[in-house]
């Protein structure tokens, strides 16, 4: 038996995990002891990856072999590599040839290894000359991108998971972490014990596991939270808990800030939110000097949030004017205290460093900034990258519906199951010329769409870096060969690239870590500066967080600790954005405010943990959840059938009673595909799962769909 130290692969965490194998197959997994992010602990779904690699699951789920369509619609037929990588880039090349560079794109994965994520984001900006590549992480963080560079200059998030002990209060906001980032949430069960000072503020629509543990629960009404944290700001300022040195030393901007939020009075903000004024005044008092209340002892208030604030078509004001507390208050940069917003994915991170989204370059740097063009087109020996702004998820979807991107790349992801207003992604995957899916997993929904399926290796089977939350990087290493002719996907990327463009000297890698040198020369100097970190280091002392310049002995747990921020004046900037109402109200034939999320025991689209029975003990089936008074409103029983409509498309399912949720509300779990949970568009063509009701509406800032709210309809099925 051999034992290899790895990385979880299924969320923000980034659990270390220590992976069993015999020969060639993973026997067992277990939490690593060593590992920062854990100490030895995985979740449910962590202590059962080794099965999800059990052969016969894998024969049931993965892509092993290239397959091609001779047609759509025909079944895929097996091809090899070379035949398969030069059908490829023919049909790239041509698309290039009469239409331009932006008439490709491709749509990658927070699952990809940073090093995977770099030589796509190369292939595409670089050696193609188009910016249209974006992941699907644009659905899970680029509002809490966004707000950091807007506030603090830098995407960076400045705490880390030891300052859950350190703080006096904790505000968590619009994250379910009792469910979606369980290790996380053991620590903080466990500093509440050690600490039974601390306070525990949640802010969620949905009163879940993670709210039904704090001592204020504020179950604000959907989409209300840029007017909650104007409010508590008002009420700071009103009572004088503001710290007004850290103001006038670290920042800019206060003034337009305090006019906003003026008008912003308890009274107000609690009829909005539908919240009680004093619950506000609590909550204010708590977030500026902890449970003491004492004006004259500041207390660490550290926020914790994730996609509630972020799947929003206002995720940048949400995340800017929550940071704006803490900078009012100067919570930021000392132990326990800052602006933490948790990743979804694995290495949703890792590829915000190599600036894998259609408006980011290589380690942090602006598209739209001509000076980090230049010096990424230098580092590649390039004489220019395109200035362009690339097509976001939504973007890029809508322009292949529209014919505009002929050929599309999907890599790591599952987007006609995953991405809002289904009706145009798969009209987009209708209407490309040619799409190529490079996967591990046979996921159905997108695969059937493909001309090209190309095989990758997954978890156990690949070797490279991901990074967590809290800026930590963790080497992921190959517990088992890969299985059949799957292939790594960096190494996929860098051989389509060579026969896209033959003789091109752009990708010479033989192995993950010399992509990764390369990454890390464009750090340096740079805000995540790793100039000081290496695959030895890695190995000798474990995960690192960054930065970690030449010169340090360890990365930096906390940042932003002198006060000084990357912006050109070096001083935080508030960030005075308005209260705006969810892009799609409810009205009266759409009553419902539809929310989506995870469950406890699943992941995605289902296509490790679905695989699992002992995972559905949990929740076996999908439900739509509704208060119990709309229950009785509308006639329902537990388990009667219900249509749930928006103005793009149907699914009927289960209709489930629960306190967790609240009246005029809905809740339907985002895991479930076609298979179980079919739909239809207003149109009648065939959708698949709840993305069939959500909206595309997306943040103008950081152009993250508004995935968590939609209006609905809830009636009744009658049984033929
Ligand atoms: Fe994996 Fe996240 Fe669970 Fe840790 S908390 S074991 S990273 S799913």
């Amino acid at each position: 038996m051999t034992e290899t130290r790895s990385t979880c692969p299924y969320c923000g965490v980034g659990c270390g995990v220590v992976i069993e194998a015999e020969g060639a197959r993973i026997t067992g997994v277990r939490g690593d002891p060593e590992h920062p992010a854990n100490f030895g602990r995985l979740c449910s779904k962590g202590q059962t990856l080794h099965l999800t690699a059990a052969p016969l699951v894998q024969q049931q789920t993965r892509l092993l072999h290239p397959m091609r369509r001779a047609t759509r619609g025909a079944a895929p037929e097996r091809t090899d590599w070379d035949s398969a990588l030069g059908l490829a880039a023919q049909r790239f090349g041509d698309s290039i040839a009469a239409h331009g560079p932006d008439a490709v794109g491709f749509y990658v994965s927070g699952q990809l290894l940073t090093e995977d994520y770099y030589v796509f984001n190369k292939l595409a900006k670089g050696l193609i000359g188009t910016n249209n590549i974006d992941t699907n992480s644009r659905l899970c963080m680029s509002s809490a991108v966004a707000g950091y560079k807007l506030t603090l200059g830098a995407d960076a998030p400045p705490a880390c998971y030891d300052d859950v002990n350190h703080a006096d209060c904790l505000f968590i906001v619009g994250s379910n972490a009792a469910w979606a980032h369980p290790v996380l949430f053991r620590r903080i069960e466990d500093a509440r014990r050690a600490r039974p000072g601390m306070k525990l503020i949640v802010a969620d629509p949905r009163r879940t596991d993670t709210a039904d543990l704090a001592d204020l629960y504020l179950p604000l009404q959907p989409g209300t939270d840029v007017m909650l944290f104007h409010g508590l700001l008002h009420i700071m300022l009103r009572e004088g808990w503001t710290d007004a040195g850290y103001i006038e030393r670290h920042t800019t901007g206060f003034d337009a800030l305090e006019a906003l939020v003026r008008e912003h009075t308890p009274d107000r903000v609690a009829q909005v939110c539908g919240l009680k004024p004093e619950d506000l005044v609590t909550a204010a008092r708590w977030f500026a000097h902890g449970a003491s209340g004492d004006p004259g002892k500041r207390a660490a208030t550290l926020s914790l949030y994730c996609q509630g604030l972020n799947q929003s078509s206002s995720g940048t004001a949400k995340n800017a004017s929550l940071i704006n507390l803490h900078l009012a208050t100067g919570q930021i940069g000392k132990p326990g205290a800052g602006p933490f917003s948790l990743t979804g994915q694995p290495n949703a991170m890792g590829g915000r460093e190599v600036g894998g989204l259609a408006n980011l370059l290589s380690a942090h740097r602006d598209l739209a900034n001509p000076q980090h063009r230049a010096e990424v087109a230098a580092l590649w020996g390039l004489p220019s990258v395109p200035g362009k702004p690339g097509l976001t998820a939504v973007e890029l979807f809508e322009a292949a519906a529209d014919g505009a991107v002929k050929a599309l790349w999907i890599a790591c992801t599952n987007p006609a199951q995953s991405m809002p207003d289904q009706r145009t992604v798969r009209r987009a995957l209708q209407r490309a010329e040619f799409v190529v899916v490079q996967e591990a997993f046979a996921t159905p929904a997108t695969c059937d769409f493909a001309d090209l399926l190309l095989p990758a290796t997954t978890w156990g089977e690949k070797e490279g870096t991901v990074t967590n939350s809290e800026r930590r990087i963790s080497r992921v290493r190959a517990a088992v060969p890969a299985p059949g002719e799957a292939r790594h996907d960096w190494r996929i990327a860098v051989d389509f690239a060579n026969r896209l463009r033959p003789g091109n000297a752009l990708f010479p890698y033989t192995t993950p870590e010399a992509v990764w040198l390369e990454h890390r020369a464009s750090t340096r100097g740079r805000d995540l500066d790793i100039s000081g970190l290496s695959y030895a280091l890695l190995e000798q002392q474990g995960p690192q967080q960054w930065p970690l310049p030449e010169g340090e002995a360890t990365g930096r747990a906390r940042l932003y600790e002198d006060g000084r921020f990357p912006t050109p004046d070096g001083r935080a900037r508030f960030a005075a954005l308005p209260y705006r109402p969810p892009a799609e109200p409810r009205e009266s034939r759409f009553p419902f405010a539809l929310t989506t999320g995870r469950l406890r025991d699943q992941w995605h689209g289902m296509s490790r943990t679905g695989t699992l029975g002992r995972l559905f003990g949990h929740v076996a089936e999908p439900a739509v959840q509704l208060h119990p008074q709309d229950m009785a409103r509308l006639a329902l029983a537990d388990g009667e059938l219900v249509h749930v409509t928006s103005k793009r498309g149907s699914i009927v399912l289960p209709a489930q009673a629960s306190e967790q949720i609240a009246p005029a509300q809905a809740f339907i779990a985002m895991h479930w595909g076609g298979e179980v949970l079919s739909g239809r568009s207003s149109s009648g063509e065939p959708l698949a799962g709840v993305n069939a009701l959500t909206t595309s509406a997306f943040c103008p800032g950081s152009k993250q769909p508004e995935l968590k709210h939609a209006a609905v309809q809830v009636l009744k099925a009658e049984l033929p």
